[in-house]
């Protein structure tokens, strides 16, 4: 499973759709200060289901959305999409291709979609868990995550070694059906 795309439309910095490919192989991102480098990461965090305002380098989820400049006007929507390869079928369903998109407008409401079907959070989070891409999962690895890492408590470390060795969503089930 490999990221092939995101495609931004109001995100941050990002007024108008603009699509960054990653090709095989390692793909680095450069550009001078403030011009948007970290807003594709966040990008990234805010579609797998990132609530925090603050982790997005925000004070509230709208500052996501295209604030304006002196000749631009703000819009009324922030949407993300990632294309994931699902090839190897790591994401458990039969499409060879998924996209995962968020939505969100000024009034704070976000919707979901997986391949062009509204879901809801929870079946995003469900679809990608142990493959390692879920926002709380190793695929994007922020400024001082390593010494967290280190430094974090051993039941909060065994997480992640849950999620690599694919166990959380058995996990999840089995204390969701305890509570029902
Ligand atoms: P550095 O090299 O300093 O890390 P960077 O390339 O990572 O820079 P970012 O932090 O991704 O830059 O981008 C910051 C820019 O995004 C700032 O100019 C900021 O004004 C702009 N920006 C962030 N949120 C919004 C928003 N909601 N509307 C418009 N512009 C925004
Ligand atoms: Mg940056």
């Amino acid at each position: 499973m490999e990221l092939k795309r995101v495609e931004m439309l109001g995100f941050k910095s990002f007024p108008e759709k603009i699509s960054v490919e990653f090709d095989r192989g390692i793909t680095a991102i450069v550009g001078p200060n403030g011009s948007g480098k970290s807003n594709i990461s966040d990008a990234v965090r805010w579609v797998l289901g990132e609530q925090s305002a603050r982790t997005l380098r925000g004070a509230k989820m709208e500052d996501v959305i295209f604030a304006g400049t002196q000749r631009r006007r703000p819009v009324n929507y922030a949407q993300v999409t990632l294309v994931l390869d699902n090839s190897d079928k790591k994401i458990p369903i039969e499409y060879d291709e998924v996209s995962i998109s968020r939505r969100v407008y000024r009034s704070g409401e976000s919707e979901y979609t997986v391949n062009q079907n509204r879901c809801r959070l929870k079946d995003v989070q469900e679809l990608l868990m142990d493959t390692g891409i879920g926002k709380d999962g190793y695929s994007v690895i922020g400024q001082g995550q390593i010494d967290q890492l280190l430094s974090t408590k051993p039941q909060e470390r065994r997480l992640i070694f849950e999620e690599a060795a694919g166990i959380v969503k058995y996990k999840t089930r089995k204390e969701t059906a305890i509570k029902e």
